[in-house]
């Protein structure tokens, strides 16, 4: 088989791994007639963020999607019927290198099926990092997926050459696991997860203390994750307990949330339909909440629902049942107050609070400081603005903000 062809095989392959979102970017000319003549580049191109926040594009692909597992929600099981494909450790390095070279990417993304054994598969998978960085002196963005239970020193080294590792929790309830993965074990998950915590730890706290010689290298983006949305009965509550644990027991830098997608053949424990983008969307949302803006898991989620809202943001919806909080005096409210109005991000409350020292904020400030109005303007007091006493308490404020309905068609 081609390396073409290869690389149609793994990189759809990989498309379902969320930790870094998969797009298909411009198809590319190569007409200079070198190698990759006739491919089209852009698949297996993905977009992830550095740990400076820059957006890099990554060549995202599995080393074999031939797999011992048989995990029910995966098109790479072993009882798919799908075309298997390997690429050898030399294939996946001319591509990262030709590609990079190309400026198509600035980094891989490896993952792989498990074959043989974890070890084994480990192995593999560290061998391509191991080549890019010591033989061809790679200096571009490397993620490898880490397998559960790989021997220390594998991880050690995947944690030398990787910017950052990751493992998939996959789902967030450990007898859903055992359901749909019936060869995972949640607990081996989580004990590589503390074995990478601790390596980073020590790869930190050597940073602190080194004086001359460079302290080996760890990940140094971190550790991340990805659980799979609706592929289970777990209710969003769930979803977010699972990982305000994962990011409190493993310091995690992201969990990614992945919508459950159909698969060909798929088993009858699994949903018929995909679950609303929209849900992952609020996911993340939610995420955001509990990351950057002092949420906890337990009070994002309307505990009479067990889920989040479609049809507004989590802040938002949050806002609506807390009414007796508002309204907020932005005058005077500190920051952890005011990062919880509705359409105030984070930087608008640093700006909030740069401006209030020197002047009143007035309705007028709002475009400036990037608020939108409509959706704050209910919770808040400003210089010349106080909502209606009644409005924070008619039943019908929640319906001002949501999406208004949409006329169906008649199909001509
Ligand atoms: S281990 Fe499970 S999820 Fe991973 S590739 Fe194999 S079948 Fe898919």
């Amino acid at each position: 088989m081609d390396v073409q062809r290869k690389l149609e095989i793994l990189a759809d392959a990989a498309k379902y791994d969320a930790s870094c979102a998969s797009s298909g970017t411009e198809r590319r000319d190569s007409s200079d007639g070198k190698g990759m003549g006739s491919t089209a580049p852009g698949m297996g191109i993905c977009h992830s963020y550095a740990p400076d926040g820059r957006c890099i594009s990554l060549l995202k692909v599995l080393l074999t999607n031939a797999c011992n597992y048989d995990c029910l929600y995966c098109v790479n099981r072993t009882s798919s019927n799908v075309p298997r494909a390997r690429f050898t450790t030399d294939e996946v390095v001319k591509l990262t290198l030709d590609f990079y070279r190309r400026n198509y990417i600035e980094g891989l993304f490896l993952s792989s099926g498990i074959i043989r054994s974890a070890d084994y598969t480990m192995e593999q998978v560290v061998s391509v990092a191991r080549k890019l960085r010591e033989q061809h002196h790679f200096r571009g963005y490397i993620h490898l997926k880490t397998i559960p239970e790989a021997d220390d020193a594998l991880i050690t080294e995947a944690g030398k050459y990787a910017d950052r590792l990751s493992i998939n929790i996959e789902v967030p309830e450990e007898a859903s696991l055992a359901k749909l993965a019936p060869e995972k074990d949640v607990r081996a998950i989580r004990r590589t997860m503390g074995r990478l915590r601790l390596k980073l730890d020590e790869a930190q706290a050597d940073q602190k203390t080194a004086t001359k010689a460079k302290p080996p290298r760890f990940a140094p983006a971190g550790q991340s994750t990805q659980m799979i949305v609706g592929a289970d009965a777990a209710n969003d509550k769930t979803i977010l307990d699972t990982s305000a644990n994962l990011y409190g027991s493993y310091k995690l830098k992201r969990v990614y949330y992945s919508a459950f997608s159909p698969i060909p053949d798929a088993s009858r424990a699994l949903p018929l339909s995909a679950p609303p983008l929209v849900r992952e969307h609020r996911l993340y949302q939610a995420d955001w909440l509990m990351r950057f803006y002092g949420f906890d898991a337990d009070e994002i989620v309307d505990p009479t629902q067990g889920m989040l809202s479609l049809d507004m943001d989590p802040k938002l919806a949050w806002a609506l049942r807390h009414r007796g909080r508002f309204p907020l005096d932005i005058a005077s409210a500190s920051r952890e107050d005011l990062l919880r109005v509705p359409g105030f991000g984070t930087r608008a409350v640093d700006r909030i609070i740069a401006s209030r020292r020197l002047t009143s904020i007035r309705v007028s400030d709002l475009a400036r400081l990037h608020i939108p109005a409509k959706k704050a303007l209910p919770f808040i007091v400003l210089s010349d603005h106080r909502p209606a006493s009644h409005l924070l308490d008619d039943a019908k404020l929640a319906e001002r903000f949501r999406p208004a309905a949409k006329q169906l068609g008649f199909g001509f």
